[in-house]
Order: structure tokens, then C-alpha cells, then sequence
């Protein structure tokens, strides 16, 4: 069994670090997550409890599920805790300190991996030092490891001497990657008595040292997973008797490119993938397609996904093939609020290691916690997403992707000086 227990910051980001999860995969995570928090002290919300399970986008198949799950419990996670989750990770956490008149504070942190490969040379530094990627294909490439641990350490720091008389309210949000996530923590009842929420992210650019207190109106996006299902037939032979999903696909791909700039604002769309494997001589029976569409307002993004959706279904129609298509992930957008953001600048500004702090600054991609964020204020509360510097050596989600781990106690500090002041 491992425990997180006896780990410093830097030892449990690494360890994170060398064991990556992506989306609705994080089982050893949350449960190594859920024991220290347990042992703390928290009161734990995990499996259907930590997410709404019928709002969940973008899930793996039920196989990938207990290979995962599987393997998490041959890397030390501790079986009480998964079994708690039943196949659901994430978790929520709380506590009430000193004589809980202060307000409730909570603080969201994701803790997801990518799909993708991490670099194994010596010049990229978790290879050299010994806490590379231990699973084939997945990377902590976001600094999503980091996120956990700060959270955790947070825990810490108020545990040690809180200087609080609150609660906090600890949401380690699975399935970030995708906008998968979000959505459905926001669902619970968790948030509606949150009356301060602070998410926080490591790197975006910004050297060590450098807080923001607020990113904030990141684009929102919707993701669509599209299948067309045709009919097979010999290209040579009688091509007629086929109907062609590719052609579909095609057909789609060369219309969404198309769909009218808005009045409104900012619209994006882009086709990542298409997937139609065949020989020269077949009509494709099947094509899959993954597209994305972003808009400055959830508004915008609605627009760019009914007509994308009204396309692929209007290329579907022109080709005579069937199609279906299914929701994989979604965020929205927010605006942080004034007294939040001011607390976090006059808190970061007193934290060990900052020398620099901006105030408000424009995200440009696309978050998830948009969706907790636009829960606690509409039901009256106030929301800032926080920015700490990491001096990544490379960009977000790449091969080389690292922080600089003097961020973490970093990140700590400017939180726990942001819950203390609130
Ligand atoms: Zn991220």
C-alpha cells in the first residue's frame, strides 16, 4: 500500500507525477487523495457523491474502467477508498475549523492526465530524475499533478495552523482534459453553500513567482464525437450499391469550416480527427469524426454547436448514410468577481516567492471549472481562477512538459493567505 502521509510536496508530486490517470481514470489518485484527507480529518465525498454520474461526458468504456481500477489497485491504492468511489473517481472534502463562523471556501483542483507520450531523454528532467511517466501513453502534461498536490498541501497548511474559522471545501475534479469533468461536479449540491470558490492552475506561461488572480473569460467549447454509417460496396465493381461515409465526413468537414462569423464575438471550430480506414477500391462503410467549436459567450458556442450539428446531419442526409453524434466534453465561460480577485492580489502579495502579481488577465483556452465557477456565483458567492507561475520548460501538453516544483509551496501559501484573509 502507498500512503501520501510521510511525502513532501515535491515527493507527492512526483509520485503523481510517475503514475498519470486521464479522465474518469483517476482511481489511484482520488484514493490515495481520500486516505490522507480521511486521516485529516475531512469528511469525503467520493463516487456518485464527488460527481452527478448521469451528467458525466466523455466516460471510457467499462473495460477501460477496471483495467484502470485494476491497475490502480496494483499500484498501492488503498482498497477501502476505491471501493468507496464504485467506479467513480474524484472526490470532494470538507472541514470546519476553529468555530466555524467564517464563511465557506472552496477551492477546486483537477487531477487528470493526458493522452499522450512523455519525452524519455535525459534532457527532459522527470526522465532524468527518476519520476517519468510509469504508464505507456498518458502524462501528467498540464500540471494537473501538481494541482492535486497542491491541494493536499493546502489541507496541510490549515491543519498545521489554520488562522480559519471556516470551511474549507477541497473539489479535486477528475476528467478536466475535454471539458468532462466540470459539468458534472458542479451538479452535486457541493457548491451551493460555497460563498468564496478559488480554482488554480500552475504555469499558463508565467515564470516562477508571477500569481494571477484571475484568468477568466476563457472561451466556451463544446467537443462532438461523430460516427456515419453507410454501406459497403466495390468501388470498381458497383458503386452504386455503396453509400459512402467518408463522403459524409467530407462533406461535413468542408461546411463547418463555413459556418457564418457572429455578430456577437469570437467563434472557432476545428475537425481534429477523421478516422475511415480502406482500401482504394472500397466504399467506406464507417466514418468517425471528432470536432470542436468555441464561442466568446456560452451563447456563441451554442450557435457554432447547432449549426455544426445541423450539418454533419445535413451531410449525413446528402449521402444517405445514418450518423450519430454524442457530446464528449463541454465548458462555459465566466467573469471573476472584484472583491475575490483584490483579496487573492493583497494575499499573493504577501507570499513567500512572488515578486510579481497581475490582476486580471484573459484566458484564451477553454476550462471546465467555468461550470463550478458560474454554480457558487449564482447562488450568490464570489469566484476567481487563480494563476501560479511555474517556469514550464516546454508548452502545455507536450512531450516535455514540466513545473518548476519551488511553484508548489508557492501555490500553498498564496491559498492558505487567500482563506486566512477571507
Ligand atoms: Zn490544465
Amino acid at each position: 500500500m502507498v500512503s501520501t502521509a510521510d511525502m513532501d510536496l515535491t515527493e507527492l508530486r512526483r509520485d503523481l507525477h510517475a503514475h498519470p490517470e486521464v479522465g474518469w481514470t483517476e482511481f489511484r489518485t482520488t484514493a490515495l487523495l481520500a486516505e490522507e484527507l480521511d486521516e485529516r480529518g475531512f469528511d469525503l465525498h467520493l463516487g456518485s457523491d464527488a460527481v452527478a454520474p448521469g451528467e458525466r461526458l466523455g466516460v471510457p468504456d467499462d473495460d477501460t474502467l477496471t483495467a484502470a481500477e485494476e491497475r490502480a489497485r496494483d499500484e498501492g491504492a488503498p482498497e477501502e477508498y476505491l471501493e468507496e468511489m464504485d467506479g467513480i473517481t474524484g472526490v470532494v472534502a470538507e472541514k470546519t475549523y476553529g468555530d466555524g463562523s467564517g464563511p465557506t471556501v472552496g477551492i477546486r483542483v483537477d487531477i487528470d492526465a493526458l493522452k499522450r507520450q512523455e519525452a524519455t531523454d535525459d534532457d527532459h528532467r522527470p526522465a532524468r530524475e527518476g519520476f517519468v511517466s510509469t504508464h505507456d501513453g498518458e502524462m501528467h502534461a498540464c500540471g494537473h499533478d501538481g494541482h492535486a498536490t497542491i491541494g493536499l498541501g493546502l489541507a496541510r497548511e490549515l491543519d498545521e495552523s489554520s488562522g480559519f474559522d471556516g470551511t474549507l471545501k477541497l473539489f479535486f475534479q477528475p476528467a478536466e482534459e475535454g471539458g468532462r469533468g466540470g459539468l458534472p461536479m458542479s451538479r452535486t449540491e457541493h457548491l451551493t453553500d460555497v460563498d468564496h470558490l478559488l480554482a488554480v492552475h500552475l504555469g499558463l506561461g508565467r515564470e516562477t513567482g508571477t500569481v494571477i488572480a484571475s484568468y477568466e473569460r476563457p472561451l466556451a467549447n463544446a467537443k462532438l464525437d461523430v460516427t456515419f454509417e453507410g454501406e459497403p460496396a466495390h468501388a470498381g465493381g458497383e458503386p452504386n450499391a455503396g453509400r459512402n461515409a467518408l463522403q459524409a465526413a467530407a462533406t461535413a468537414i468542408q461546411n463547418l469550416y463555413g459556418i457564418p462569423r457572429h455578430a456577437d464575438g469570437v467563434t472557432r471550430i476545428n475537425v481534429g480527427e477523421v478516422y475511415s480506414p480502406n482500401a482504394q477500391n472500397v466504399i467506406s462503410e464507417r466514418a468517425t469524426m471528432r470536432v470542436e467549436v468555441r464561442g466568446r459567450t456560452a451563447e456563441l458556442n451554442e450557435y457554432m454547436l447547432d449549426r455544426a450539428r445541423s450539418i454533419i446531419d445535413g451531410a449525413a442526409t446528402a449521402h444517405q448514410v445514418d450518423v450519430e453524434t454524442s457530446l464528449y466534453g463541454k465548458t462555459t465561460t465566466f467573469e471573476a468577481d472584484d472583491d475575490l480577485v483584490e483579496t487573492v492580489v493583497d494575499a499573493a502579495s504577501g507570499a513567500d516567492g512572488v515578486d510579481e502579481v497581475v490582476g486580471r488577465v484573459d484566458f484564451g483556452a477553454s476550462e471546465d471549472a467555468s461550470y463550478l465557477i458560474r454554480e457558487v456565483q449564482e447562488n450568490g458567492g464570489t469566484a476567481t481562477y487563480v494563476g501560479i507561475g511555474a517556469s514550464n520548460p516546454a508548452g502545455h501538453h507536450t512531450a516535455r512538459f514540466d513545473i518548476d516544483e519551488d511553484s508548489l509551496p508557492i501555490g500553498v501559501d498564496v491559498l492558505a493567505r487567500t482563506v486566512r484573509s477571507l
